[in-house]
């Protein structure tokens, strides 16, 4: 039988590229071949996958420290549209040069990766949705959790700049639009109101698998029979010196191994007067930390709240931005762990935020209970399934 072609269509983001991985590899490892263009960051993870990475150009390369200027007003998400459409435009011209004469059987694209839909519309191919975040429905909306946090309705002055630079008028709700089949990397039970979503809506919690080529050469942990504590704040919402060194002020001699991943616009040497119970760190093998840890200190963005979670850890989340907000709730609403505000964390709430957490029993519990929902959820593997189940279904229709 002739080998299957499917391609997956990203943005280059850890988020988003991260949950795919493993689900690249069962794909792989069932026969298909498949294309994932991505750009130079990417080229090894995707080549670890066993599928052929294909190089791309992309415009959404901000630097977190431009990111984070951008967040100073935590509600203002009114740049993110206009990025997205330029990314199009940039996107949309190579990926047809790359599939114009190697039409793939199916396309499986990021929610954010637009240029996956628009792709498959265009070439008439089968397409499934992979959502790195919730999926929304008529009961659950990213919008009404906070109207004023998903302020996202362009202004004239952006419609206008869209109008003059030839680009589609964009809304965010497209991206939320769900597709015949859509893969959901959270257990059903982390989504609100998930008893809602319908047959098209799989949740199969976190793909995850071994990272290879995140592995380092250095000592991360020193093994020493402590309590090992996991600070990070992901890979684009981290650039915030001031947090860091709040956190070794707060931990600073106590019971803690803390393992702390700045991100990498910062230098962990610019830290004075660094504890003896801290390595710090640019970025962190975080699968293979949080499987030593019990408590992680996260911004609490989705695959680092679901990683947590597999691993039975106990979260303390401090949301940047409006989407980790709603994380940082529901991890508290399920009693998870506990949630601090950026402005009032400080060194004595930080201290008294993870002793809230640390060894609650009932906290360990529900976490315990989550981590088998994930198990439950079957994760790369059940999603390879029914993305074949869907293949095989498009081929009789
Ligand atoms: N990550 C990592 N090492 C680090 C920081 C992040 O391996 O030092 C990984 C983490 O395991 C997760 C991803 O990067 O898979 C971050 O995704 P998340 O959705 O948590 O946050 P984002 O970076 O998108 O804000």
């Amino acid at each position: 039988m002739e080998q299957k072609h499917i391609a997956i269509l990203n943005i280059p983001a850890h988020g988003h590229i991260n949950p795919t991985l493993a689900l690249t590899a069962n794909l792989v490892n069932r026969g298909y071949r498949v294309t994932y263009p991505v750009t130079d960051e990417f080229v090894k993870a995707i080549e670890e996958t066993g599928a052929e990475p294909l190089r791309y150009h992309s415009t959404l390369n901000m630097d977190p420290r431009q990111i984070r200027e951008l967040m100073k007003n935590k509600k203002d998400m009114s740049q993110a549209p206009m990025m997205f459409m330029k990314e199009v435009q940039e996107v949309m011209p190579q990926f047809e040069e790359m599939y114009e004469n190697d039409k793939p059987d199916l396309i499986i694209f990021d929610f954010m990766a637009m240029t996956g839909k628009m792709l498959a519309e265009k070439l008439g191919i089968k397409a499934v949705r992979l959502c790195s975040t919730y999926a929304q429905n008529d009961h659950f909306q990213f919008s009404d959790f906070s109207k004023e946090d998903f302020q996202i309705e362009l202004t004239s002055e952006q419609e206008a700049a869209l109008k003059n630079a030839n680009l589609p008028s964009f809304s965010f709700e497209d991206a939320f639009k769900p597709a015949k089949l859509n893969i959901v990397f959270m257990p059903r039970a982390f989504q609100p109101y998930g008893d809602t979503f319908d047959e098209r809506f799989s949740f199969v919690g976190p793909s995850l698998a071994k990272r290879k080529f995140q592995e380092k050469d250095t000592e991360l942990l020193n093994d020493n029979g402590r309590p090992v504590m996991l600070i990070s704040l992901g890979t684009a919402f981290n650039a915030w010196p001031e947090f860091y060194q709040m956190c070794i002020e707060a931990f600073r001699g106590t019971k803690w191994q803390v393992v702390m991943a700045v991100g990498t616009t910062i230098d962990p040497d610019r830290f004075e007067d660094i504890p003896e119970n801290f390595s710090i760190h640019q970025h962190v093998p975080q699968l293979e930390i949080l499987e030593k840890a019990q408590l992680f200190i996260t911004h609490g963005g989705m695959n680092s709240t679901m990683e947590g979670l597999n691993a039975g850890v106990p979260l303390v989340a401090v949301p940047q931005m409006p989407e980790q907000e709603i994380t940082a709730r529901r991890v508290e609403e399920l009693g998870l762990g506990t949630h601090l505000e950026p402005e009032e964390t400080t060194v004595a709430s930080l201290r008294e935020a993870v002793c809230q957490v640390d060894g609650d029993l009932e906290v360990i519990k529900r976490v315990k209970d989550m981590q088998k929902n994930i198990k439950d959820a079957g994760g790369a593997e059940r999603a390879a399934d029914e993305i074949e189940a869907f293949l095989a279904l498009a081929a009789v229709k």
